[in-house]
């Protein structure tokens, strides 16, 4: 099914058809802030994401694409409201891809300034439409899926008209349940590529499941060709989130996978702190790893028995484990040691 949309190329990365799904954030820093852009881009890079998305409030972040994107491989993605100088800017400096609300750039004629330097540098466009910016054509006193979906459409025609076809769509709302209904209409409707999210969604869990519930059928049913899982977070938060929804729905490879219990009146080992570490030193790894943190010796590695390697709590030490059979018992410390060096070594 995901095959049916066009494909776009952002840079070294390729967007739509049966191409995998691109995990994207957005820097939270300002974008003239070189060095601290790059800096963020690598260890981004490193946890797995694939695009990068800057904000443009000014000529100097418009200008900066320039030094950043001699500096990356990671396509750089400008996000642009109100002023389409900024976008053109973006796109002479480097920009791989543009970001911009049809609604506010200020107009059609903006619109298609911005379409031929976009024509002439080949930057695909994602028109993003969210539901707290729509354009004048969205009533809002209806706020209904069609009323939703009638500035992307007027903003599609425009493209069309002028003969411009590398598009990506978005259609975002803090409602999962609109985000949804407007994704599937929009995946019936059109056959660009589509940037999946909710949008205000909070921090944490909370937010990351607030996105799933929109995510995962749209992901399930073969729609949606990017996504960001937007929280009020670090951005490696979201690179995580979004790897760790695609590894659990078999859509991306090389990611560990973490098991642990939820603990109960038989830990007698600070099973939380322990897995946070072991968390994080799996947070760069790229295989397809199953590592399990278990808080007793009893249930432990029989519950966690297709894990590859793990630990078990036991009385001020942990047991190592493989495949559900014991290796040996030892100290914490040690035993995180062990289960490090197993883990690279894999
Ligand atoms: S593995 Fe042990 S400590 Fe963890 S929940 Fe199961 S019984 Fe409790």
């Amino acid at each position: 099914m995901r095959n049916k949309t066009r494909v776009v190329h952002i840079g070294n990365k390729l967007m739509g058809g049966d191409n995998p799904i691109l995990i994207q954030t957005m820097a939270n820093v300002k974008t003239s802030r070189v060095d601290d852009i790059l800096k963020m881009d690598k260890h981004l890079r490193e946890l797995g994401n694939d695009l990068l998305r800057l904000s443009v409030l000014d000529k100097e972040d418009a200008l900066a694409f320039k030094e950043l994107s001699s500096r990356t491989d990671t396509p750089l993605i400008a996000d642009i409201h109100f002023n389409y100088e900024y976008a053109i800017m973006a796109m002479e400096n480097g920009a791989k891809k543009i970001r911009i609300n049809p609604g506010n750039i200020g107009g059609f004629d903006n619109l298609r300034k911005i379409i031929d330097v976009a024509k002439f540098y080949k930057v695909p466009i994602r028109i993003g439409v969210n539901s707290g910016s729509l354009g004048q054509s969205f009533d809002h006193r209806h706020d209904s899926l069609e009323s939703y979906l009638k500035p992307l459409d007027d903003s599609i025609k425009v493209f069309e008209a002028e003969g411009f076809h590398d598009l990506v769509l978005s259609l975002k709302s803090s409602d999962p349940n609109m985000c949804y209904a407007a994704y599937k209409e929009a995946d019936r409707r059109y056959i660009y590529p589509l940037h999946l999210g909710v949008t205000e969604t909070g921090g944490g869990y909370v937010g990351a499941l607030r996105t799933a519930v929109a995510l995962v059928p749209l992901l399930k049913e073969g729609i949606g060709n990017t996504i960001r899982i937007s929280l009020t977070e670090d951005p490696s938060h979201e690179v995580i989130a979004c790897k760790q929804l695609l590894k659990a729905m078999g859509l991306r490879k090389n990611v560990p996978v973490l098991i642990s219990c939820p603990t109960c009146g038989r830990t007698q080992v600070n099973l939380i702190e322990v897995y946070n570490k072991v968390a994080k030193h799996l947070e760069n790894i790229d295989k397809d790893i199953k590592v399990a943190v278990m808080g007793c010796p009893v249930n432990g590695p029989g519950e966690a028995k297709d894990a590859d390697i793990g630990l078990a709590g036991a009385k001020d030490a942990f047991m190592i484990f493989k495949k559900g059979k014991p290796v040996k018992v030892m100290p914490e410390e040690e035993a995180i040691k062990y289960l490090f060096d197993a883990i690279d070594k894999f």
